[in-house]
């Protein structure tokens, strides 16, 4: 269990977080009993190997279940058909996703999984049953309670365990900030989505946060206030949230191919990705895709999460490690 070192934060038993990066969601393993488990998000999926092997340690020979997703995002179920597959198949070990998503994953509907229309990576996989807002789960020998959590994608759900108020947010609510409010680019109600969001968790009154990425935090007050202003700031300027949709998308797909790209391929990439098309055309209408792009290179090479060196362009730590292994 990796915890940030400024966090004396305990868990209930039975519950630990395997902290990941950022390209690869947290992964939640949940003690069932003292034979099986589940885990909650998987991570990506070049995350995938280190995803088992993690919830391999934490399992400590008991069989894993169950995994369910809050969302399916590439970085939060890329890592769940490796995991089913060294668990026992679809036999053993079951997929739950939220209800709005049952259909498409199952049929693996190009037009309905968001990353397929991001051109990220995934593995297919197929669902055997679905969780939706209101429903109690059983998992880690608790009462978990699903709570919509619309705003960064429109069928996520929240888990909150209501004895120890723990309360597992997916991309809801971070402790510095929540995920990108994709909401906004297909319905146009994001910014409203994600203030019913924050309102939910406010209500909810958590104790502690498992976010989606980043470490356990227990101030939940803190991390909804500053979610708060980036709300409103994001309300009083939405080019401020279409520039920085780009800008994580960008930078997601350089974290995802983890090597240094050829500036055209990256170009192709962008102007290639469906939802990539649909936020400049519906936000940005008197921009071209190719503006758009020159445009978020240029903010994240500024901002120094992106670097282009000879004509190839990626991950800042990734071009450090390239230039490290050459003589
Ligand atoms: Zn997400």
């Amino acid at each position: 269990m990796l915890l940030g070192p400024m966090h004396a934060i305990a868990l209930p038993p039975g519950v630990q977080v395997l902290v990941h990066d950022w390209l690869s969601s947290n992964t939640v393993v949940l003690f069932d009993d003292a034979e099986s488990a589940s885990v909650v998000d998987t991570g990506h999926l070049a995350r995938a190997r280190r995803t088992c092997e993690g919830v391999r340690g934490a399992l400590a020979g008991r069989r894993l279940r169950r995994i369910v997703n809050t969302h399916l995002h590439s970085d939060h179920c890329g890592g769940n058909a490796a995991l089913q597959r060294e668990h026992g198949g679809p036999q053993q070990c079951t997929i739950v996703v939220p209800a709005g998503e049952l259909q498409a994953v199952n049929d693996w509907d190009e037009s309905g999984l968001s990353f397929v229309q991001a051109g990220q990576q995934a593995e297919s996989f197929a669902a055997a049953a679905s969780y939706a807002d209101g429903q109690v789960l059983q998992l880690g020998g608790l009462r978990w309670q699903a709570h919509a959590a619309p705003g960064h994608d429109a069928h996520a759900l929240m888990l909150f365990q209501p004895d120890s108020r723990l309360l597992i947010t997916g991309d809801a609510l971070w402790e510095y900030g929540f995920g990108v409010l994709f909401c906004e680019f297909d319905s146009g109600d994001g910014f409203a989505a994600q203030r019913r969001t924050l309102q939910r968790i406010a209500e909810l009154q958590p104790a502690l946060v498992v976010p989606g990425h980043g470490a356990v935090f227990g101030d939940a007050q803190a991390a909804l206030r500053r979610a708060g202003e980036r709300l409103e700031m994001f309300e009083r300027d939405p080019r401020r949230h279409v520039a920085h949709a780009l800008r994580v998308l960008l930078k997601f797909h350089l974290l995802e191919q983890g090597s240094m790209l050829p500036l055209p391929r990256v170009r192709q990439w962008f102007e290639g990705a469906e939802l990539v098309a649909r936020i400049v055309r519906r936000q940005l209408p008197a921009q071209s895709v190719a503006a758009a792009f020159d445009s978020t290179l240029d903010d994240l090479c500024r901002a120094g999460a992106a670097v282009l060196r000879d004509g190839r362009v990626g991950d800042p730590e990734v071009d450090a490690a390239a230039r490290a292994d050459t003589p």
